[in-house]
């Protein structure tokens, strides 16, 4: 492999340095970012129902002083999320209900998602798990043999996506260690990894990572999460590049959210930006109704007329699916 030229926001430290260092208080938040204060005491309210939490990285791309900043929206507790939200629920995946083993949830015939950490470098505010039961779901040592027979007994499965909370939060040696495992059941053929970290932690995509995902049979997909162009800085697009240097196919799922990306303006910058970075567009979500998300809701109407708009200007190679998940269904449905 290539030698990967990277790029360190702070030479010398690790990724795990940078973790240790999330932005967790809102006092300071509105202080680096020199917010109106007035937001201030709903933040505090909101933040009891889900905390604030950002990486300093995601933080710098944020303009200061603009409240309605797009990558602001995305973390920023606001006051309606305190406010109550009929049809807005806990678990509106009904995840729970597919959920046969502690951290396993299958869902569709073929692949099966495992919930590998409890939490994630970011606290997405319209993250449909903001609610889920982590605690029930830890992965432990016990938890890991139970899945892995599982999988045995389970041939219909042929894909395993590894999913969040973070699931590059494990280290490469975790990683490792689990991609030998899986490789070891011969109906496996893919792994996928559904991470943030390559926006928000750009630093995690080090060499190392790279020639993990490289040393197993098992074909290795990462699936990112960027909502907008301005969340590509240069750290993100290193970390693109060592993801296709090493071969590493990279695809990006969206979610259309209200004040964040709800144009076809935006949708369509953001899907260049992407492939400049040679990440191609999967899915974009409308919103799953998640307790306390109601404020980045859209109107389903209004999402065909963004879609539409979008359709008409990207290759089709360019136009993510839009895509809703609905409980019961065999797959994702297509709107
Ligand atoms: C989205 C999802 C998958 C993966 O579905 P794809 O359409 O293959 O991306 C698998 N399991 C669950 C529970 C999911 O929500
Ligand atoms: S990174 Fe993904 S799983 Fe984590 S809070 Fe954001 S949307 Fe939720």
């Amino acid at each position: 492999m290539n030698a990967i030229p990277q790029i360190q926001l702070h030479p010398g430290t690790s990724w795990q340095d940078e973790l240790k260092q999330l932005v967790s208080d809102s006092n300071e938040l509105f202080e680096l970012l020199e917010l109106d204060r007035s937001y201030l005491p709903a933040a505090k309210q909101a933040e009891k129902l889900f905390p604030l939490r950002l990486t300093r990285s995601y933080l710098s791309r944020i303009k200061k002083g603009d409240i309605n900043d797009p990558l602001l929206k995305q973390v920023l507790p606001l006051a309606e999320e305190n406010e109550a939200q009929a049809n807005y629920v806990d678990d509106p995946l009904q995840e729970r209900a597919f959920n046969p083993l502690p951290g396993l949830v299958h869902k569709y015939h073929n692949r099966v998602l495992l919930i590998t950490t409890s939490s994630c470098a970011i606290n997405c505010r319209y993250c449909f798990r903001r609610n889920f039961a982590y605690s029930e779901n830890r992965l432990g040592q016990s938890q890991w043999q139970a899945i892995l027979d599982y999988l045995k007994d389970h041939d219909e499965v042929d894909e395993v996506i590894f999913s969040g909370g973070e699931p590059l939060l494990l280290t490469n040696e975790q990683i490792q260690q689990r991609l030998e495992q899986l490789a070891a059941i011969p109906q496996l053929h893919r792994v996928r990894f559904h991470s943030r970290l390559p926006i928000v932690l750009p630093s995690r995509i080090d060499q190392n990572f790279c020639a993990t995902l490289n040393s197993t049979r098992l074909q290795c997909l990462v699936v990112v999460h960027c909502n907008h162009k301005q969340e590509i800085d240069a750290y993100v697009a290193a970390a693109f590049s060592a993801l296709s240097r090493a071969g590493i196919t990279c695809l990006n799922q969206a979610v259309l959210l209200r004040g964040v990306n709800d144009s076809a303006k935006s949708q369509i910058e953001l899907n260049h930006s992407l492939f400049k970075n040679k990440v191609l567009p999967y899915y974009l979500h409308v919103l799953d109704k998640v307790r306390g998300g109601a404020h980045f809701d859209i109107e389903l109407s209004d999402a065909r007329i963004i879609y539409e708009k979008m359709r008409a200007r990207l290759p089709g190679y360019l136009l993510p699916k839009l895509v809703k998940d609905e409980p019961g269904q065999t797959a994702k449905t297509p709107l």
